[in-house]
């Protein structure tokens, strides 16, 4: 695992290129902590997958990440990552002075350098302010990570005002599917509108089969439809639905799926380790080279 050293661990940089939303004096910070949020705007295409899948694959490369469940009523990332018998304060107990930021902040027991933040119980009503949220942020920065993945609400409304605030980058979830498309756009707008310009798409839920009968919109299609930069292609898999059933995200699997080995790709593209445009052109060698032609060759 990568070598995680820090001068003080209280002293933290906001991601340099978008310090337009950082308050604190940058001479003062020695590590940075990236904070993407996790969006779409139509529920169901695959956020709290994505923010599971990515965030576990982003600690297995040796960062360290908080996850953010930001759903409040309803939260389900930690059933993704089979944590849910484990928390047993929240966001909400943190701000009511309940508990410490570091004990609501659940360590996953595979990989220690990812954590799990859910903002409320279930059930529960009370909401939290964009402050809230942004100090929320900021102490976990302040506590080493170097990603905070927050997985957004369906929606447009206070819930997703919420989420974003505190995010300097944003990683738009559809599907091929013409309602999450128009959903897609409109979340790109408002980011924009609320001063996140660094975004990317990841694409989901792809079928090739379907793609080639022209049953479904390509990736192209999806990417010239929406103008975002792609981050990544994860294929339709059962096995997602395996995984979620079991606590286990899929690119925890011995042997990856396609739809693992995907998702693996997006966090490395997502640390700046592989360039998507190279992907693309680039002829693949073994296993790399049959998921380029299974996402892309024939899409
Ligand atoms: P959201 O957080 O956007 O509401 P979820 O991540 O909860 O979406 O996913 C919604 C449903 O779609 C879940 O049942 C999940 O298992 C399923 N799903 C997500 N991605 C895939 C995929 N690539 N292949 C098959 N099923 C998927
Ligand atoms: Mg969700």
């Amino acid at each position: 695992m990568k070598d995680l050293k820090y001068v003080d661990h209280n002293k933290v940089v906001m991601n340099p290129e978008l310090s337009a939303v950082s308050t604190e004096d940058s001479s003062t910070y020695n590590h940075i902590c990236r904070i993407l949020v996790i969006t779409s705007g139509k529920g169901g295409v695959g956020k709290t997958t994505a923010t599971a899948n990515l965030g576990m694959s982003i600690a297995r490369l040796g960062y360290r990440v908080a996850l953010i469940d930001s759903d409040i009523g309803l939260r389900n990332l930690d059933l993704l990552l089979g944590l849910e018998n484990r928390i047993l304060y929240t966001a909400i107990d943190v701000l009511e002075a309940g508990c410490r930021l570091d004990q609501a902040l659940i360590r996953d027991k595979r990989w220690k350098n990812l954590s799990l933040l859910s903002i409320s119980k279930n059930r529960q009503r009370y909401n939290v302010t964009r402050n809230n949220m942004d100090n929320l942020m900021k102490s976990i920065a302040s506590l080493g990570y170097h990603f905070i993945l927050i997985d957004c609400p369906a929606g447009i409304d206070v819930g997703f005002i919420n989420a974003i605030s505190p995010a300097q980058e944003a990683l738009i979830v559809t599907t091929p599917e013409i309602t999450a498309i128009r959903d897609a756009d409109r979340v790109a707008g408002l980011l924009e509108a609320n001063g996140i310009y660094n975004t990317k798409l990841l694409v989901n839920r792809v079928r090739t089969d379907m793609v080639k009968r022209n049953d479904m919109l390509s990736v192209p299609d999806v990417q010239e439809m929406l103008g975002i930069p792609l981050l990544g292609v994860i294929p339709e898999d059962h096995n997602v639905i395996i995984a979620t059933n079991k606590g286990e995200p899929l690119v925890l699997n011995k042997k990856l799926t396609l739809s693992g080995i995907a998702f693996e790709n997006a966090a490395r593209r997502l640390i700046g380790k592989q360039d998507f445009f190279i992907d693309l052109t680039t002829p693949y060698k073994g296993i790399l080279q049959k998921v380029k032609h299974f996402l892309f060759g024939i899409v």
